[in-house]
């Protein structure tokens, strides 16, 4: 998941003005016409209080001494309600006094305006505080998708780890008595856990180090045919023990501008899930295509596909899609999540078609290099 704080923009953004003078509310309407800034205005604090449960602001906008509650108690108001604390409260005011000044930033202002105001400096202050509200609700977000995250890791590591304990006492205490059949089992379950917590920690450690930005990354003009033929070399071993059949139409070389590493966890983690997910004897095709300035490549497998519901949840970080493979190999739930992150670095994208029982159909679409 990236951030990008450029992007926040203040596209219909929505101010809450209270202020009981009209022509200073119609002067401010005037300034927002023609920039994205939506408003509402109201004349009294109680009434305030009513109308703002409409449409939640990103700023709200109090003239200091409208009627009913003063702006002080008014700004309180605002944040002790939950609902509404983060939101931007800038006071307009003619008094200059540094007691009323104190006064509003304790009662949780963010800014004062002095009156009369000159109109270009009063848009951008207002833009900036909108700015920062926005900067900060997209990292309260990416926050709490992370916490979600640790969570749902803290909880799978916690499975191998049971099982390694557990077997591993169990052998410890009955070692005399077992058979060496016996033994063997029990260190097959050990082996398969640990394997299950490592390829867990190593993905996590990897995608780590991609959302710090300590990840090096090195695009290159690299031969995607080539890796594609070394991983469909590597797994050969698991492909031979389900009996399946991979094809891949390398009718050309076709060069890309990537980094060749994450290029290439990206293809092994697509054809080991392949393999992972499909029965004995079935199919997988490898296909690379080129469009525009992209090479897509697609790894297609015959295997137990996607229920519909799950599509949409694989690449996000704050949902974990897991599934034991046909032959009930482990899995992380996070290799897509770290292709996602890896294709994107290059400006590519990663997407899925699947059918369960019918198999499934990853491609991912990465720059094409230069041609010499
Ligand atoms: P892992 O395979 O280690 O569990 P991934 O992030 O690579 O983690 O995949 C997440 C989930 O997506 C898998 O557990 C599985 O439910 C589903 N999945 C991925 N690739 C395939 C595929 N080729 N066929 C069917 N399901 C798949």
């Amino acid at each position: 998941m990236s951030y990008y704080p450029e992007e926040c923009t203040h596209e219909n953004s929505f101010i809450f003005i209270v202020d009981s003078n009209t022509e200073n509310v119609n002067l401010l309407i005037d300034l927002f016409q023609g920039t994205k800034i939506d408003c509402e205005a109201v004349s009294d604090g109680f009434e305030a209080l009513d109308k703002i449960k409409n449409r939640k602001p990103d700023l709200i906008l109090i003239d200091i001494i409208p009627p009913g509650l003063d702006g002080f108690q008014l700004c309180e108001n605002f944040k002790n309600n939950p609902e509404l604390k983060d939101i931007p409260v800038v006071f307009t005011t003619t008094k200059t006094d540094s007691q009323y000044i104190v006064k509003g930033f304790e009662s949780g202002a963010g800014d004062f305006i002095i009156k009369p105001y000159d109109s270009a400096e009063l848009l951008i202050r207002l833009q900036t505080h909108i700015k920062n509200k926005l900067h900060y609700d997209e990292l309260r977000l990416i926050n709490q998708t992370k916490n979600k995250f640790l969570s749902l890791i803290a909880h799978d590591l916690r499975n191998p780890f049971t099982i390694l304990l557990n077997f591993s006492e169990i052998l410890y205490q009955n070692f005399d008595e077992f058979s060496d059949e016996k033994k063997k089992d029990y260190l097959k379950y050990i082996l398969e856990s640990s394997q299950q917590s490592y390829d867990l920690m190593e993905n996590l450690f990897r995608w780590a180090r991609s959302q710090s930005g300590i990840m090096e990354f090195y695009p290159s003009r690299i031969n995607i045919t080539e890796v594609i033929k070394e991983y469909i070399l590597f797994t050969k071993g698991y492909v031979q023990n389900k009996n399946l059949n991979v094809t891949f139409r390398a009718d050309m070389n076709v060069f890309v501008e990537a980094d060749r590493n994450m290029v290439a966890t990206v293809i092994r983690n697509l054809l080991l899930n392949a393999i992972k997910y499909t029965k004995e004897y079935g199919k997988i095709f490898i296909e690379t295509k080129i469009r525009n300035k992209f090479a897509e490549i697609s790894i297609t497998d015959t295997g137990i596909g996607i229920e519909k519901e799950r599509l949409d949840q694989l690449f996000r970080i704050d949902r974990k899609v897991k599934t034991a493979g046909t032959n009930r190999e482990g899995g992380t739930g996070l290799g897509l999540i770290l292709c996602k992150e890896f294709i994107e670095k290059h400006g590519g994208k990663i997407w899925v078609e699947s059918k369960t029982g019918e198999g499934s159909k990853f491609t991912f679409s990465i720059p094409l290099a230069e041609s010499r």
